[in-house]
């Protein structure tokens, strides 16, 4: 932020949204500014339609004299849509600029079909979700999108993903846009793409876990991958890398072949595609990790033991993520979250990790479940939209 006034109509929008200062006069006092320039920028604020007065009334200003207004974040001045891909399954909504979902849909779409074919299908998706909310699209400020692979965030691309052929390299921001406007008859909009675990995690600890400082959420579905969410931002190293948790050499793997084409990989043992395939080999039908977490609620005791075999291996390698991050809140997520994988990962993490390391540490299953990669999504929109340092561009665009 350096170079950059901290005291814009963004800053002010932000100590607002914050709740850090939600008067006239805390304003002021928290940017030094005088009454009148506040009152300018306020009224830009409110003429964009991104502030409101608060419901619950006047309060006692810092500055003395009379009792003053509260403000707040207009969260009914636009919506998100948000989807979250998986292999076989996707799941859309329509997000409230609160995080709150108003219309959802989830159903088959298969991400071997390539980039062109999911996307131009999720932007029909998207149109018939608004209806269904009843909301117009000219309300949508931003898409998120949420794929299983390694996600660039500055260009929107998945970078050699190996459970979505088709997709490296693909101009995702583009087509989806570009399907919402087929469907709709309006935008561009902007649209943000990010891995799925890291939404999950952005998701999960902005919801359940909001003064955990340090958050690991890892998610074990056809594929394994982390989310790690430090001082509420994301952790994604520097291009998107970060929490690549599937392809680390196990020495259990040694005879298994992984989808990215390497042997040896917790992945190709641990993940929900490989319990499946060992299942399979036993005469028990399952294809998928969704196959295997139908058997798992189902109680199917050759399920729990080779999930809870799959936790052990994935609680090896969480011994090393822990002592290296030390995080609050270590959080199981996907097909396999239940209690025999999460008992595996327990056996063998205290056993492995540092008593120091996990002596705080919480291991537990994800809080929002299947829609937490749509509240993650949603959220970095909303985050991204309104940050401070991209406030004046949008007040500019609308001409107020
Ligand atoms: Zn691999």
């Amino acid at each position: 932020m350096t170079g950059r006034s901290q005291t814009g109509a963004g800053d002010l929008l932000e100590l607002v949204r914050s709740g850090r200062a939600v008067t006239r006069g805390a304003l002021q006092q928290a940017t030094g500014l005088s009454r009148a320039t506040v009152g300018q920028r306020l009224d830009r604020l409110f003429r964009a339609g991104w502030l409101r007065e608060g419901a619950g009334g006047p309060v006692d200003s810092p500055l003395g004299g009379r009792p003053s207004i509260t403000l707040e974040f207009d969260d009914a001045h636009a919506v998100v849509l948000a989807a979250d891909l998986e292999t076989r399954h996707a799941r859309a909504c329509v997000l409230s600029l609160a995080g709150e979902i108003l219309a959802e849909h989830s159903g088959t779409l298969v991400i071997e079909d390539g980039p062109d074919a999911v996307l131009g299908e999720l932007g029909r998706w998207f149109a018939e979700l608004l209806e269904k909310a009843g909301h117009r699209a000219e309300e949508v400020c931003g898409i998120g999108l949420a794929v299983p692979g390694p996600v660039d965030l500055e260009s929107g691309r998945v970078v050699q993903p190996p459970i979505m052929p088709g997709w490296d390299g693909y101009d995702i921001r583009g087509r989806l846009s570009g399907a919402f406007t087929e469907h709709t008859g309006t935008g561009p909009v902007p649209v943000l793409v990010d891995n799925d675990a890291n939404l999950m995690a952005y998701g999960e600890q902005r919801t359940a876990y909001p003064d955990c400082s340090a958050f690991v959420l890892v998610k074990v579905s056809t594929g394994i991958g982390a989310g790690v969410v430090v001082d509420g931002s994301v952790y994604r190293g520097i291009d998107g890398g970060a929490g690549d948790l599937g392809h680390i050499r196990v020495p259990a793997g040694a005879e298994a072949l992984c989808r990215c084409g390497s042997y040896g990989c917790l992945a190709a043992v641990a993940s929900g595609g490989a319990v499946a395939r060992r299942l399979a080999a036993t005469g028990v039908p399952a294809a998928s990790g969704s196959d295997v977490r139908d058997l798992l609620a189902s109680g199917h005791p050759e399920a729990a033991a080779l999930a809870r075999e799959a936790g052990r291996q994935v609680g090896d390698v969480l011994a090393t993520v822990v002592t290296l991050l030390n995080p609050g809140v270590l959080m199981i997520a996907g097909d396999l979250a239940g209690t025999p994988f999460l008992t595996g990962v327990r056996e063998l993490l205290y056993q492995r990790a540092l008593p120091r390391s996990t002596a705080r540490l919480e291991v537990v299953t994800s809080r929002l479940g299947e829609r937490a990669g749509l509240i993650g999504a949603g959220a970095l929109v909303v985050e991204h939209l309104y940050a401070p340092e991209r406030i004046e561009e949008r007040l500019l665009a609308m001409g107020v």
